[in-house]
Order: structure tokens, then C-alpha cells, then sequence
């Protein structure tokens, strides 16, 4: 009597060649599978993350230097995608893609999709 776990003889024997290629392709499907559904994830997870990128927190400001985010009317959202705060000569990148940045008048963390009254264009060098 052999062992239940052993193979039976003939799932021992060779698979025959078009077995071969019809296992193939199903393996390179689900590998295509999977890296196209991986990559989407990761693709959606990234703009995820700009989408949710909040630099409202003015925590840790004093009342005059949140006064400079009310009074230039500071957003988080420019209401005019020419016009936003990474484009702007007063805007102070972050450090690493993905964070908020700063600028040189309005006191905070500022969004390179922000924007306020303050706009200026930068100047190309
Ligand atoms: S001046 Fe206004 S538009 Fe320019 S970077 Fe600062 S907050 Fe953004």
C-alpha cells in the first residue's frame, strides 16, 4: 500500500507538449494578471496620496502668522490651475516630493495646488 501523499503513476508521467504551452500561457497570464493589477494599485495609491496631501494644519502658528494665510485669503486649492502656489515666485519647494511646501510671505505649510491673492509668477532664470 503507498502513502496517500505519494503521486499516483501517471501524474508522474511527462505532460505532453501542448499541456506544456497551455501551462505556460496560463502562468504568463496570471503573471500579467497580477502585474497589471498591482501596478493600477500602486498607480492609484499614488494619487491617493496627492489628492489627500492637506496643508491646513496651522498648528504651532502664532496669530499674526495665521493672519497671513486669512488675509491673502490663502487656499489649499487654487480656484485657477494657472495659478498656484508651485508656480509662484514666493513658493518655497518642500523637500521631498509629495510634502507641503512654504512660502516666503504667508506663514504655514503651503500646497503646490494652493493659492491666494498674493500670486506672482515666477520668473524664469
Ligand atoms: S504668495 Fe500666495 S500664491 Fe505665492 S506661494 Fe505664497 S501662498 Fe502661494
Amino acid at each position: 500500500m503507498r502513502p496517500s501523499t505519494a503521486p499516483a503513476p501517471s501524474e508522474l508521467a511527462s505532460p505532453s507538449p501542448a499541456a506544456i504551452t497551455r501551462r505556460a500561457a496560463l502562468r504568463q497570464g496570471v503573471a500579467f494578471g497580477l502585474t497589471v493589477v498591482g501596478g493600477a494599485a500602486l498607480a492609484a495609491c499614488g494619487k491617493e496620496k496627492a489628492k489627500t496631501l492637506d496643508c491646513t494644519d496651522t498648528v504651532g502658528l502664532s496669530p499674526a502668522q495665521t493672519a497671513t494665510r486669512q488675509t491673502n485669503e490663502y487656499v489649499d486649492r487654487t480656484p485657477d490651475p494657472a495659478k498656484a502656489c508651485s508656480g509662484c515666485q514666493l513658493y518655497k519647494a518642500p523637500a521631498a516630493e509629495g510634502q507641503c511646501g512654504g512660502c516666503t510671505v504667508v506663514a504655514g505649510p503651503i500646497h503646490p495646488q494652493g493659492y491666494c491673492k498674493l500670486y506672482t509668477p515666477r520668473v524664469p532664470t
